[in-house]
């Protein structure tokens, strides 16, 4: 059966959130998450975007923004980097408030493909169809999709991602121009897309517009700003602005928890348990509903483009803090019928 066919929207949607620790307690387990990531220094920067190279292996930034609007941070916090990949869960957030949540379940797809996020293949297996949108061809039909020209489409993701870090972001031109000239699988992808008659607008068009999503520049901060409005039911809540409604917050975090780390997100919601977002700068975004957003910055990557030093202090924060939306324990245990 498909998930479309499983209307239960006639019945209410509950929540069932709890707290996070006190600041003070809350600092701490902050501390020792990026103490225990600082001692990794495995993985690569990555270089096929040949300007991205150039960043401080050593840089490491780590901020929880709760949903009382309180920030804790550590490390290198305000240093920038481009968002790149997490772009791609912002942007869906901003279309499915424009085309709801049907059109972009049906258009877009949230399976996801089991492979890499820049594959050809994918594509051509599903008959075109771009799987989901935190792959690279799902995010060029996300961004085709947007509402109006190319200029239109680019104010709205700069606008709207703007929103979402309670500032606004600005593009680094030496990124996109450096992604620009080297970003020829992208435009192959967006042709293919076409071909299968998967994208309207002009392919050349919708990749110049990704492309920049992509070299927006954020730091830590942003990105657990940006993760604590979809944490918090799409308020950002240092602004108090509503940037998207509840029902996309939950949407997107769907996808987040299925996609987000490309294919090894079924490991990631093994060990973690959280929706979360990683991009090839060496960000990190992960969201706990109702509680924080945590925003991670250190450029070495794994294999499969996902931030080591962001993943570590993650998987700590997400034990330290209970986060993990899986992890539950006994009702006798916890004395509650005592
Ligand atoms: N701009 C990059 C690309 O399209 C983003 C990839 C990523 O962060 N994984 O290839």
């Amino acid at each position: 059966m498909r998930a479309s066919e499983l209307d239960v929207s006639d019945i209410e949607q509950t929540v069932s959130t709890g707290a996070v620790p006190p600041d003070e307690r809350l600092d701490d387990l902050l501390d020792a998450a990026h103490a225990r990531a600082l001692a990794h220094e495995e993985g690569t920067v990555a270089d096929y975007i040949p300007t991205l190279a150039d960043a401080d292996p050593t840089s490491f930034g780590l901020c929880i923004a709760d949903v009382r609007g309180g920030l804790h941070e550590i490390g290198d916090t305000r240093a920038p980097f481009s968002i790149q990949s997490i772009s791609k869960a912002f942007v869906y957030a901003l279309l499915s408030e424009q085309v709801g949540h049907e059109e972009a379940f049906d258009i877009v797809g949230v399976n996801n493909s089991g492979l890499a996020f820049d594959s050809v293949v994918a594509i051509e297996l599903n008959d075109g169809h771009p799987m989901n949108p935190m792959v690279n061809a799902g995010a060029l039909a996300t961004t085709a999709l947007l509402p109006g020209d190319a200029d239109e489409k680019w104010a709205t993701v700069h606008e709207g991602l703007s929103r979402f870090a309670g500032r606004e972001l600005t593009l680094d031109d030496e990124v996109y121009r450096s992604e620009s000239e080297t970003n020829q699988r992208n435009q192959a992808i967006a042709m293919l897309l076409q071909s299968y008659g998967r994208i309207r607008h002009d392919p050349a068009e919708v990749v110049d517009v990704y492309t920049r999503q992509c070299s927006l520049l954020v730091d830590a901060r942003d990105l657990a700003v940006m993760g604590s409005t979809l944490a918090d039911g799409g308020v950002n809540p240092v602004t108090g602005e509503r940037v998207v409604s509840a029902e996309v917050c939950r949407d997107t975090l769907a996808v987040l928890a299925a996609s987000g780390l490309y294919e090894n997100s079924g490991e990631w919601l093994f060990e973690i348990g959280l929706p979360g977002k990683s991009g090839v700068a060496g960000g990190l975004v992960t969201v706990a509903p109702g509680k924080v957003g945590i925003g991670a910055y250190a450029p070495r990557l794994d294999a499969a483009g996902n931030s080591v030093r962001g993943q570590i202090a993650t998987a700590h924060l997400a034990r330290s803090l209970g986060l993990n939306i899986f992890a539950s324990d006994s009702h006798f245990s916890a004395g509650a019928r005592a």
